[in-house]
């Protein structure tokens, strides 16, 4: 997309969830992938690293605690090359799954195992399948006494996995009883004064023609002005990964599209502006409440 001289493109987070494919919450029953399958994180995060590093593009890697420990080498490289590091989670527990006390206890690990591998400590956040909800908000607070500055674990729409419709759409400051966190929402778009739909999912640019994702990511970028919050996983790009899910909806839901994603992200990295979340959502933001 060529933009009219003299028109700044928006800068857009571009992010990517570090785990194996049998980590994927509709693969469910087969925590331990090995009994299912090889490891293969490296390779597709490999793909995905030189499909940014031919763009030019860097991006936050949501880095699985799990992963951190088995392959702490693929950290090392994706520091290495510049993309910023996050955490999402030791094991990949739903959070409105654990008690606060498990929460805890698994951030703690994460970073621990991302600390080993790779010397950062992750100050971004992103909980497994979007599961900090109404339920879970408490999780927040956590994150905040664990010296997290960022979350991106919201998403603001109804799904029956994840979700909380109303919650706002656009990066803003939370505040708990033990600080703020800055929360930057995935992407969504309005399409009528009731109902907003879903945007920036790896797994709606899988399933859906390609138009979708760019239509919603342009009417952020151009009728709103703000960024827009777009993620995916490395085995969205791999279409020879086994099948491991049970029912036909995980299915699809898991492996539509496979083999079309990696044209979708080349077209995506073309047609906008994309970077790192802190880059797009910077630590030290002013405070806007105060100005009227
Ligand atoms: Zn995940």
């Amino acid at each position: 997309m060529k933009l009219p001289l003299g028109r700044q493109q928006i800068l857009n987070v571009l992010s990517v969830d570090v785990e194996e494919c049998f980590h994927a919450t509709e693969v469910s029953g087969s925590d331990d992938g090995s009994r299912y399958t090889p490891s293969l994180v490296e390779p597709q995060t490999e793909q995905v690293l030189e499909l940014l590093a031919r763009h030019g593009v860097s991006a936050t890697f949501f880095m699985l605690g799990k992963v951190a420990e088995k392959h702490p080498r693929l950290v090392q490289e994706i520091a290495k090359q510049g993309h910023e590091i996050g955490c999402h989670s030791y094991a990949h527990s739903l959070v409105y799954d654990l008690t606060p006390h498990e929460f805890r206890e698994d951030t703690k690990r994460a970073v621990g195992c991302i600390e080993d591998a790779c010397g950062l400590t992750p100050r971004i956040y992103r909980a497994p399948s979007y599961s900090i909800t109404a339920k879970s908000l408490w999780a927040l607070e956590i994150l905040v006494e664990l010296g997290f500055t960022h979350d991106s674990s919201i998403y603001p729409i109804r799904h029956d996995r994840y979700g909380i419709p109303g919650f706002g759409r656009n990066a803003r400051r939370y505040e708990t009883p033990s600080g703020g966190i800055y929360e930057v929402p995935i992407a969504t778009a309005r399409i009528s004064s009731n109902r907003l739909v879903p945007v920036g999912g790896g797994g709606y640019l899988r399933l859906l023609p390609y138009c979708y994702t760019a239509a919603g990511v342009r009417r952020i970028n151009d009728s709103e002005s703000q960024p827009a919050c777009v993620y995916f996983h490395p085995w969205e790009l791999d279409p020879d990964q086994p099948r491991l899910t049970s029912s036909l909806v995980s299915t699809i839901r898991t492996y539509y599209g496979l083999r079309s994603m990696a044209g979708k992200l080349e077209r995506l990295l073309s047609d906008f502006a994309f970077g790192p979340l802190t880059a797009v959502h910077p630590v030290e933001q002013p405070d806007l409440s105060l100005v009227r």
